[in-house]
């Protein structure tokens, strides 16, 4: 059961019996004005007769009085007095009731007497005079005469101002009102006495009955009560949301937002901020043993991680007495450590532990594995306006560095990244003006069979723009993707090599020439792509077997069924798929099936490595052209830049080569020249084999 449910029945529960107990009267409190303790003295009327007498006994009081003669004596009175001092008298204003038994005995049974009445004198020095008796007020109320009351209960609001005694002392309205807060006597009084005779008061029982708290206090106090519960819970619930949202429930670290919280207090001056550093750690390859192993063996490696991370820098720090860090998972398999007052060399320390605890073995479910981590580090003393987001984007550029240096490294954000990022910033900015101004162009570089034909051209990008002079697409490629800017040039390509094809239809028809285009892995998660090949293929009247397209093999790295299923849509479409670059990724031969695809281009440094030496390895280009053929698939070698490689190559029938031993990416007008002499450039020839 929630605390929330907790304390609603708690509360209904309290409230419940609060209300219950205090209508059974267990909150009553009670006066007995006839207990010895409480009372003063009693008293007969000072206009009684000689003729009263006053009797105690144990459980009432009375009052005889015998009337001789109407002229003299016509009233009988009991007084009793609540205090020895007339003017300072008991608040009996928090009672509610009265509770009284009292008999009125006439000697006339026919009940012509008036009724007794009951008084509370109330002593107030603005009406009131010690020389006059009557001049305290008169709040009253009436028995009738011989008549057993019982415990009779009187509301004491039941009670009233004689107006005769308004009258006769001139009392103002404020005045003329029940006021029981300075009560000196209480009086049972007769009216004018009709006969000769003995006259009874006996009083029983005479008590005042109050509550600890009255029933309107008490659902007062209990609304109050379940107001501040409420807001305790909302307060409660709310601390816990706030907690929620701010932790990874995989890892139980915070998470981004979390840590953005957290850093949020240093981030007020320089000053504070300047003793801050963020280490981002991102697991090397860890898509790979999520794939490896499974999603489950992947969470409990995150798990794991921050577990012996955390442990790491506990350890790190345990000689010094003071240390304040913090670990968050960003994402994925990117997190966040953040340091607080470290030196230089303890911020490489921890990194270097770091680094090394992550390559021991890490045992999860019986499996052990290794893992390798890029680190990248940033200071707050080294921002100059810091945010907790710029800091964390320049830890992660200094990471995104270490990975694209080799992995299982750190690196401190400096000047160098700094330049890089401008530098990156610079060449997108070029490629916008150049993708609206329209400086791009097409360079084809032929493709050859096994008998030195050219059977096809790969289309390559190249920037006219000034701004991207000597920037090549390997450079500019990876920024456009970054940037988002890709798709637009990846169309372009399209577009502009199928118009080319559409103006050369007999040429390309009669050389049965293929174009080689290459293709962004964004266009693997672009659904729209399919669509937009066909509508191009469609609008310039393109068959589509005279196109392949070029995916790099990396890029399958993090394929899962919506890309495979793009590929498909794209094969139905009748266009041949490549993959390029191949070796430099992890796919497995088995694999290669389950992708539609119908060429691997063996990368070029595994086509470096073929020479006439004794360095030579062929070893990569042998079990990919072996594979190949079992899985028959057409294989291209890229880089072909020697005569040695050339020959090598075709003795292993080698489908297709390329590289700049046989030609560099031409002009569209060499292309033609070349298709149309179908001779080779004359330092190409190759040797007989
Ligand atoms: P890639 O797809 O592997 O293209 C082949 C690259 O290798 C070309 O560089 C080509 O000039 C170079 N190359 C070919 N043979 C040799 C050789 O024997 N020796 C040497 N050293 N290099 C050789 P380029 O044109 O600079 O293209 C670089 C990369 O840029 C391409 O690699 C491709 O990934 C990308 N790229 C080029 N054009 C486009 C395009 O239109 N769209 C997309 N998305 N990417 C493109
Ligand atoms: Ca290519
Ligand atoms: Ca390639």
């Amino acid at each position: 059961m929630d605390l929330n449910t907790r304390v609603v029945i708690l509360l209904t529960l309290i409230s419940f019996s609060l209300v219950g107990l205090h209508r059974t009267g267990v909150m009553n409190t009670y006066f007995n004005v006839l207990d010895t303790k409480h009372l003063h003295s009693y008293r007969t009327s000072d206009d009684g007769s000689s003729n009263s007498k006053l009797s105690l006994h144990q459980n009432f009081v009375e009052m005889e009085c015998y009337i001789e003669n109407l002229n003299y004596h016509r009233f009988c009175e009991l007084d009793i007095m609540l205090t020895n001092n007339k003017t300072r008298g008991l608040n009996l204003s928090e009672y509610k009731n009265l509770i009284v038994g009292v008999e009125y005995i006439t000697p006339d049974t026919s009940d012509n007497d008036l009724p007794i009445r009951i008084y509370f004198r109330n002593y107030n020095a603005q009406y009131s005079n010690l020389s006059d008796v009557t001049s305290s007020k008169y709040n009253s109320v009436q028995f009738e005469p011989n008549k057993q009351i019982e415990s009779s209960k009187i509301p004491l609001s039941a009670l009233q101002v004689s107006t005769w005694w308004i009258e006769q002392h001139k009392i103002d309205f404020n005045n003329a009102q029940v006021d029981l807060s300075n009560v000196t006597s209480v009086e049972f009084s007769t009216a004018y006495l009709s006969d000769v005779g003995t006259y009874k008061i006996r009083l029983n029982q005479f008590q005042l009955q109050g509550e600890l708290i009255s029933e309107a206090n008490l659902l007062r106090a209990l609304l109050i009560l379940w107001l501040l519960s409420t807001i305790y819970l909302i307060n409660h619930q709310r601390r816990i949301l706030q907690k929620i949202s701010n932790i990874d429930p995989l890892t139980q670290a915070l998470n981004r937002r979390g840590l953005n919280a957290w850093m949020q207090k240093y981030f007020t001056d320089k000053a504070s901020y300047s003793k801050v550093c963020m280490l981002y750690i991102d697991i090397d390859d860890f898509k790979t043993i999520n794939d490896t192993y499974g999603h489950l063996i992947g969470d409990k490696l995150l798990q794991k991680f921050c577990q012996i991370t955390q442990e790491e820098v506990n350890l790190y720090f345990e000689k010094y007495k003071k240390n304040t860090n913090v670990l968050a998972r960003l994402s994925g398999d990117e997190f966040a450590l953040v340091l607080v007052n470290v030196s230089d060399n303890q911020i490489i320390d921890i990194a270097e532990c770091l680094l090394t605890r992550f390559t021991k073995e890490i045992f999860i479910d019986d499996i052990f594995l290794k893992i390798n981590a890029s680190i990248g580090i940033a200071k707050g003393e080294d921002i100059h306006t810091a945010t907790p987001i710029n800091l964390m984007e320049h830890a992660d550029a200094a990471m995104y560095h270490s990975k694209n240096n080799g992995k299982n490294q750190f690196k401190i954000y400096g000047q160098d990244i700094e330049n890089t990022i401008v530098l990156r910033k610079k060449i997108s900015n070029a490629l916008t003006h150049a993708i609206n101004h329209n400086e791009f162009s097409l360079v084809f570089m032929p493709i050859y069979l096994n008998n030195l034909e050219i059977s096809s051209v790969e289309v390559l990008l190249r920037s006219t723009s000034s701004k991207l002079k000597n920037i090549g697409p390997d450079q500019f490629i990876p920024i456009a993707e970054e940037y988002g800017l890709i798709k637009t040039i990846d169309l372009w390509v399209l577009e502009e090599t199928f118009k080319l094809i559409a103006q050369h239809t007999e040429l390309v028809n009669k050389h049965d020439l293929q174009f080689c285009i290459n293709i962004s892995s964004v266009e693997l998660t672009n659904s729209a792509f399919p669509s937009q090949v066909e509508k191009l293929l469609a609008r310039y009247q393109i068959l589509a077997n005279q196109i392949e397209l070029e995916v790099t093999e990396t890029s399958l790295i993090n394929i899962d069924e919506n890309c495979i299923d793009i590929l498909n849509q794209l094969k139905t479409l009748g266009v041949n798929l490549s993959l390029d670059d191949f070796g430099t990724g992890y796919t497995a031969f088995n694999q290669l099936v389950s992708y539609p695809i119908d060429t691997i281009k063996i990368d070029r440094t595994f086509v470096g490595k073929i020479n006439n030496t004794t360095e030579s390895d062929s070893t990569m280009v042998d079990i990919i052209l072996g594979i190949a053929q079992s899985y028959q698939l057409k294989v291209i070698a890229e880089g072909v830049e020697t005569q040695y490689q050339c020959d090598y190559l075709r003795k292993k029938n080698c489908d297709g080569l390329q590289g700049y031993h046989l030609s560099k990416p031409i002009e569209w007008c060499d292309v033609i020249k070349l298709l149309n002499h179908q001779k080779h450039l004359d330092s190409v020839a190759c040797s007989t084999l």
